[in-house]
């Protein structure tokens, strides 16, 4: 088995970390936060005290990181990744992304023999620790084939998308779409009961209708109406408002440098970006509803 590098263990990388020291597998591990190091520590990984430092004792790198400039700072910062893996090594980055850093990271690391994919996951943190994440992987096919006994650890559902960054392009252009329909499943709420429609019997309706969506079924400003739903427990995620925005802020600087609009996703992010400055960034993303229904003078 690879002697494997995990840097990054927050809500997710912290289970998926876990997963892989369940398997077998010799885990070295690093995060700012010295809590979950001792975690992963007492469950039988080694701990580093720099990114250099787990790749230095690695031969696959695993990332999982909150955006674009953390994965540029551990790989490129001082002590970072790229001083320490050997030629022959393999990134694998699992955060969330701006695909065009992906490709920068990739590039800086080809020049120094060293391989990278990008896999993006889709699921939140109990996924995570189950094991049965969705894994979309950008990278040449025989890396990916190298590593499938390793993202088989994390995930239940791998799809290798392309060359790299397709993992990050496919996996923002779910989130664009998931996002996109929220707001318009809480428009259409806010809508039926104004005038006077039962939520459930909305629920009912539109679920047997052309306004079903995965959103309405797991996210709808109502509690008590489907099981495990956000609003059920006063919004707590789930998917936070903040990984929300950045995802869309991701999404719209890709656009922009491509050099074309998204309206909706400008919307989305605006409304997105409200609940945040509404004190809502911690809850889950769904919570922007409340302010759906502020702007029509009311409460949820
Ligand atoms: P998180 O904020 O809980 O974890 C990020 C971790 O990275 C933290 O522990 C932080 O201390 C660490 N970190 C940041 N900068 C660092 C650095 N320079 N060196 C070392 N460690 C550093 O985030 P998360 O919820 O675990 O999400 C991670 C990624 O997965 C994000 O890109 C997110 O968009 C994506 N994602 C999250 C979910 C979810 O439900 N939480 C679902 C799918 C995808």
């Amino acid at each position: 088995m690879k002697k494997l590098g995990f840097i990054g263990l927050g809500n997710m990388g912290k289970p998926m970390a876990a997963n892989l020291i369940n398997s077998g597998y010799s885990l070295t591990v690093y995060d700012l936060k010295p809590e979950p190091v001792q975690e992963l520590v007492a469950a039988g990984a080694a701990a580093a005290g720099s990114p250099r430092e787990v790749a230095e004792k690695s031969e696959v790198v695993i990332t999982m990181l909150t955006s674009s400039p953390h994965v540029e700072q551990v790989m490129f910062g001082p002590d970072g990744v790229l001083e320490g893996l050997e030629k022959g090594a393999t990134i694998i980055d699992m955060s969330t992304i701006d695909p065009i850093v992906t490709r920068k990271v990739a590039a800086a690391a080809a020049e120094k023999g060293i391989k990278m994919l990008d896999a993006p996951v889709s699921g939140a943190p109990p996924k995570a620790a189950d094991g049965t994440l969705s894994i979309m992987v950008g990278g040449k096919k025989e890396v990916f084939a190298e590593c499938q006994d390793i993202l088989q650890t994390m995930g239940e559902k791998i799809l290798h998308a392309g060359d790299i960054g397709m993992g990050e392009v496919i996996k923002l252009a779910n989130n664009l779409a998931a996002a996109v329909a929220g707001i318009g499943a809480w428009e259409a709420f806010l809508f039926g009961t104004k005038l006077g429609a039962d939520p459930r019997t909305l629920f009912e309706v539109m679920s047997a209708s052309s306004g079903n969506s995965w959103v309405l079924q797991t996210r709808i400003p109502y509690p008590d109406v489907i099981p495990n739903c956000p609003a059920n427990n006063d919004f707590a995620p789930g998917f936070t408002a903040d990984l929300m925005a950045k995802d869309l802020g991701l999404i719209l600087s890709a656009a922009g440098a491509m050099k074309f609009p998204l309206l909706a996703g400008s919307l989305t992010h605006q409304m997105v970006e409200a609940a945040k400055a509404n004190g809502l960034g911690h809850k889950d993303w769904s919570a922007t509803c409340k302010i759906i229904y502020k702007l029509a003078g009311e409460e949820i």
